[in-house]
């Protein structure tokens, strides 16, 4: 199949293929979407198909606006419209009662629909001209990290979907945070861009989903259950102090190891292929580094890749969440 890259003037090509029932793959904020029109059972089947992805993994409903929610949620709660008056658009998904509408390949088969508004101006131009809802999952074949550039996603899809457009590389750099809203207290199901904190100034009775919590436990939302955002080689995630990191990552073989820093810290580990993903003090940066360096690191002359668990205040839980998921769920202590 031909792709089309498209440039910022390309948005009304990516909403004329995705109405005719084509792939696009579309910036966000948050990583790179994976858009099919969301009624177009045939154009959705064809998302699971190309990325590899189970059957049993929902997608997120995108659309252009909040006002968009009551044509495919029911039984919407008060507390829904509290968040996206405060946080739409923007990288928050709400899980909430689909209307029959919304067709359940899109939801794998659940009474819930995960909705959400991306901050971009290309896609918001692009799902204002389509006029349908666009479902997306990440753009990324199953498994792999989130594309967070156009060439990330050429990487991945080239050949195999209608179109990309190109917005620039994700301001955010993970995926959006979901929350629950079918059930009370409201539930984080995975931790994102907006933070726990924030969705507690709104809604204080937030929680975390029990498999967020408990390290060892393993997660129980679709979606959660398969080893994700994981390069071919094997990631090894640390806990403890920069010095017991350093020398540990120091006894290990030059050939083979690789070791995903903080930014300064790169002279720390002399023969080994070092990078930094963004600064300790400052996690969106390892955010917005995190998937970009993972695929940099993704060479066939890398085995193993070591990276220190950073901090879970802010967004940090949100990187947290990704390595843990790419490490097999596993976090070896120093
Ligand atoms: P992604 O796979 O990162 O592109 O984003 C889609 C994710 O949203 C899935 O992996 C699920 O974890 C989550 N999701 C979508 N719909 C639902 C739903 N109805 N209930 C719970 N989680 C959902
Ligand atoms: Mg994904």
């Amino acid at each position: 199949m031909k792709t089309e890259l498209l440039d910022a003037s390309g948005a009304a090509r990516a909403a004329e293929l995705l109405r005719a029932g084509g792939l696009v793959a579309l910036p966000t904020e948050t990583v790179y979407g994976l858009g099919a029109n969301g009624l177009d059972e045939k154009a959705v089947a064809r998302i699971f198909e190309v990325k590899g992805r189970p059957q049993d993994n929902p997608l997120i409903l995108h659309v252009a606006s909040a006002e968009d929610l009551d044509r495919w949620c029911r039984d919407i709660p008060a507390e829904a419209r509290a968040l996206t008056e405060r946080f739409w658009p923007g990288p928050l998904t709400l899980v909430l009662r689909r209307r029959p509408s919304v067709p359940l390949r899109v939801t794998a088969g659940l009474e819930t629909v995960a909705m959400r508004c991306p901050d971009h101006p290309l896609t918001r131009e692009v799902l204002r001209l389509a006029g349908v809802p666009v479902a997306a999952p990440s753009a990324n074949l199953s498994g792999k990290p989130s594309t967070t550039t156009a060439a990330h996603c050429v990487h991945d899809l080239w050949g195999k979907v209608e179109a990309i457009l190109d917005g620039g590389p994700c301001r955010v750099g993970l995926e959006s945070t979901i929350l629950d809203l079918s059930v009370f207290p409201p539930r984080v199901l995975r931790p994102g861009g907006v933070t726990l904190e924030q969705l507690r100034a709104v809604l204080p009775e937030t929680e975390l989903d029990p498999g967020l919590v408990r390290p060892d436990e393993i997660p129980k939302a679709p979606g959660m259950k398969y080893r994700h955002y994981s390069p071919q080689a094997e990631l090894r995630l640390l806990r403890g102090e920069k010095e017991r990191f350093f020398d540990y990552v120091n006894s290990l073989p030059d050939a083979g190891t690789a070791v995903l820093c903080y930014a300064g810290e790169e002279g720390n580990f002399p023969g080994k292929r070092a990078l930094a993903y963004g600064r300790e003090d400052a996690p969106e940066t390892l955010a917005a580094g995190l998937f970009d360096s993972l695929r940099a690191l993704d060479t066939p002359e890398v085995a193993l890749i070591c990276v220190r668990c950073p901090s879970e205040e802010g967004v940090g839980r949100a990187v947290v969440n990704r390595l843990k998921k790419a490490a097999g769920g596993k976090i070896t202590c120093l």
